[in-house]
């Protein structure tokens, strides 16, 4: 099984943001769709996934509106591709009238690769999820009112703005393909469906 670079990096950044399957069962421990593809924007806006593009799509959020995200079609492409590979669980979380939340984690097999992972492919990841001035801490994926993400670093409390509903190109928004996907990350309103 060989995987692109991008496929090595998206590995490596659900295997540091879910905690691992023996860990904990727990629902609030795996990657929820929403964060993971705010992140995901980030590191393609940066260049940190090489092949990746991103283009506004209207998302129904979990308080019943519909707003347009940047979203990397690339990305969400790999995703799937990681599950069909048997590299990544996924969780359907009801978590309102207006939808469910998928979250992600890695299987075992997902793991082994994650260990074989180079440096070279891991550190582009962790200059933007992880706090430069805290000794790599790893910086917390927030979102406040629909409107927002940010990163947060739980030591020293700096925040970096994730820019994924600034839609750049009106022309985008005309040919934007519609994709039902809730996006909060909130822990306390889970249930299991
Ligand atoms: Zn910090």
């Amino acid at each position: 099984m060989e995987l692109t670079k991008d496929q090595q990096k998206l590995v490596f950044l659900i295997g540091s943001y879910a905690h691992e399957k023996q860990t904990s069962d727990d629902q609030e421990h795996w990657f929820k769709d929403g964060p993971l593809l705010a992140v995901m924007y980030v590191l393609t806006v940066e260049g940190v996934f090489e092949t990746y593009d991103y283009a506004a799509m209207s998302i129904l959020c979990l308080d019943g509106y519909r707003r347009f995200m940047n979203i990397s079609r690339e990305g969400v492409d790999d995703l799937n591709d990681l599950r069909e590979m048997g590299l990544l669980d996924h969780l359907k979380i009801s978590t309102s009238q207006y939808g469910t939340v998928t979250g992600y984690r890695l299987t075992d097999k997902g793991r082994e690769v994650l260990a074989t992972i180079p440096n070279s492919e891991r550190e582009g990841v962790n200059a933007i999820i992880r706090c430069s001035d805290c000794e790599g801490e790893l910086m917390q994926i927030e979102c406040e009112n629909f409107e927002r993400y940010f990163f947060r670093c739980p030591v020293c409390n700096c925040i970096r703005e994730i820019r994924i509903f600034d839609i750049e190109d009106v022309s985008y928004i005309s040919k934007a393909k519609f994709l039902r996907l809730p996006y909060r990350n909130d822990h306390n309103s889970v249930k299991e469906e």
